[in-house]
């Protein structure tokens, strides 16, 4: 069952009893579990139904298991104990391996990462050294215990979790035990307070993603916690001097209540005296912000959450077994050779706006070439043949009289008809079924590879620059951006005839520029104000379109200040989501803004025929279907220089 999204829906209510049967025959693990708290955990988790496989450095775990397990040999076992150190990574997956061979489903369910060691053991930090010998360097042993070894724990939590379904009767529940020194100073208590610290930090950062994969995570800090090991004499004094303690009992309450609701995600419990809560434990409230005080917290959390995209997916699942699609009646199916990888698969991907066609899931790709396999019943009239090599166009349109956007000549906009790889099956797949109107012959000297990145990133330039730009020979044009569609759009100019000033902030890709004619005084030398070259180099007045391929901030305000009275701008990058419009210089200099998007059939099969004719040689790279990961996100990574395509293998 997947978990939602992590938003802060306020504290959670301690006071809720939990519901024992949700451990019933779950594989729980608890590190450090053969002593105080761990063991009331372990103890805690047999009673309730649950099996227990708990690690610890003391042998003493080996006397619980047997008095867990009883005497009775034929009873099913309760309890497993695994003598570990949480710093040795093999010790830690014979930890995992026994509970998932030795449980009653053979899984892994609940970790309570428990394990940990405190001041007692010697906080190297705080030892001061003889000023006059020479420096010790620090063991940082609590560091490396409780860091490296919560930090073992989790990644192999989320290696078993994911060995099973994310079924009703399963979990996948990491929970750590914290302290309150993540919340109190706590003097002298360096290294600890450093690491349980961390581990709140951590959990916060993981919340935002774990429940991509159904796992949740959760915190508990316990503070004076009530221990045999502490003088009668110590304690009466710390309980004079105000400390009143927790219960051990009620720290393995706080973990069942964790574990017995799985809507409990990202939350930090406290264990609290029982005079301050009854159950001796409640929400901490202290992971978020929701006090309107803390606007600009609030204000720096939305943004941080906006632009970061990372998403915590599987690589490995990207691919998965589907039928090959019917042919169509009026259409063709075709066996891809090549399909290009495009920056809005990205946006595709992580994009929570989808459009109304959108399928809830779907095969990326929508830059294909391929070769008719089949042709269905009502399409023989097209002179397409079996074995014809073809181009797709991702968003052909319905070509419906009725169509607001199809009789309007703007069939990449319509609604109505299949849009391959946005939203609806596209070409990162063997075949794929197309309609007529969405393909078109490729000539024979034009590798399906470049065909393949013809069909959106040279299409979508070439329609930007003569149907909506309208460049003529006679004109001078400013480009921002040479990467794929750039460089493409560049070299239509170029055919054109018309001037061509460029800018990008990549040396290499003026170098390319340079290769293929554009001359050195028409080059904006990285690192020079773009509005200074104008000015100095007398093109003020000159401009006549720009071209804007990246649609940031600083080209959008560069391009209304150097373009001509009466001159264009046209935007075809959104790198930025919003950029903004000088009223004043927009009206005095009469300017058209233009938006363009994607491009027809009738502008691939020019730029087919330009291709052929060796009038643009788009920049393409080859890669392998099953590399479309590493490739996405290099190309994310600005790694990809021009554009690449996945050759699909025989
Ligand atoms: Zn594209
Ligand atoms: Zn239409």
């Amino acid at each position: 069952m997947p978990i939602p999204k992590y938003t802060y829906n306020g504290p959670i209510d301690h006071t809720i009893p939990p519901n024992l049967e949700n451990v019933k025959n779950k594989s729980v693990i608890v590190t450090g579990g053969a002593n105080g708290m761990g063991e009331a955990m372990v103890r805690a988790f047999v009673a309730a139904g649950a099996f227990v496989t708990f690690g610890d450095l003391a042998i003493r775990g080996t006397e619980i298991e047997k008095e867990l397990n009883g005497p009775d040999p034929d009873q099913s076992p309760k309890a497993a104990f695994v003598k570990c150190d949480i710093r040795d990574w093999d010790d830690m997956i014979n930890l995992f391996e026994t509970a998932r061979n030795k449980s009653p489903c053979n899984s892994v369910d609940i970790v309570i990462a428990n394990a940990g060691i405190s001041r007692s053991s010697g906080d190297s930090l705080w030892n001061l050294d003889d000023p006059n010998g020479p420096p010790t360097k620090p063991d940082l042993k609590i560091v490396r215990t409780n860091m490296d070894g919560t930090f073992y724990t989790w990644r192999l939590a989320v290696h078993y979790f994911r060995k099973q379904p994310e079924t009703e009767d399963r979990d996948r529940c990491f929970v750590i035990t914290g302290s309150m020194v993540a919340y109190i100073d706590s003097p002298g208590n360096w290294e600890y307070t450093a690491t349980k610290h961390g581990l709140r930090g951590f959990m916060k950062t993981v919340r935002r993603s774990s429940w991509e994969q159904g796992i949740r995570i959760n915190y508990v800090a316990p503070c004076w916690i009530k221990s045999a090991i502490r003088t009668k004499e110590y304690e009466t004094w710390l309980i004079e001097n105000g400390i009143e303690f927790g219960e051990q009992a009620d720290c393995a309450g706080a973990m069942m209540r964790i574990a017995c609701d799985k809507s409990i995600n990202g939350r930090s419990l406290m264990i609290t005296p029982r005079s301050k809560a009854q159950e001796g434990f409640m929400d901490v409230n202290q992971e978020d912000y929701a006090d309107p005080k803390d606007e600009y917290f609030i204000k720096k959390q939305t943004t941080q959450l906006r632009i970061i995209e990372d998403k915590w997916l599987d690589d490995y699942k990207v691919w998965e077994e589907v039928p090959v699609p019917e042919t169509p009646a009026n259409g063709v199916l075709i066996k891809l050779l090549a399909s290009g990888v495009c920056h809005s698969d990205h946006s595709l991907l992580t994009n929570e706006n989808q459009r109304p066609w959108f399928q809830d899931k779907y095969i990326l790709g929508h830059e294909g070439c391929g070769i008719i396999v089949r042709i269905g019943d009502e399409a023989n009239q097209f002179g397409f043949n079996i074995g014809d090599r073809v181009a797709t166009i991702a968003v052909p349109g319905c070509g419906s009289d009725d169509c607001p956007e199809c009789s309007r000549d703007l069939a990449q906009l319509c609604e109505r008809a299949h849009h391959s790889g946005i939203g609806e099956d596209g070409f990162y797949a063997p075949y794929a079924a197309l309609t007529t109107r969405a393909i078109t012959l490729v000539p024979d000297n034009i590798p399906s590879s470049v065909a393949a990145v013809a069909t959106d990133a040279v299409k979508t330039s070439y329609h930007a620059i003569t149907r909506r730009a309208e460049v003529k020979p006679s004109e001078t044009v400013f480009l921002f951006g040479l990467g794929g569609l750039g460089f493409n759009g560049l070299q239509v100019i170029l055919h054109i005839g018309a001037r061509v000033i460029i800018s990008d902030v990549r040396q290499e890709r003026l170098d390319e520029a340079k290769k293929i004619g554009v001359p050195e005084e028409d080059i904006v030398p990285v690192g020079t104000s773009v509005q200074d070259f104008v000015r100095e180099n007398s093109l003020g007045g000159k401009i006549d379109t720009v071209l804007d391929f990246v649609g940031k901030d600083q080209t959008f305000q560069d391009a209304q200040a150097i373009v001509r009275r009466g001159g264009k701008m046209v935007c075809i990058g959104t790198l930025d989501d919003t950029n903004v419009i000088d009223m004043k210089i927009g009206i005095r200099k009469r300017l058209s803004i233009i938006f363009t998007y994607g491009g027809q059939k009738r502008d691939l099969q020019e730029v087919l025929d330009m291709i052929s004719k060796k009038a643009i040689q788009p920049q393409v790279e080859d890669a392998k279907l099953k590399d479309f990961p590493t490739v996405l996100k290099d190309l994310c990574d600005g790694k990809i220089k021009a554009r690449v395509a996945l050759v699909h293998d025989d």
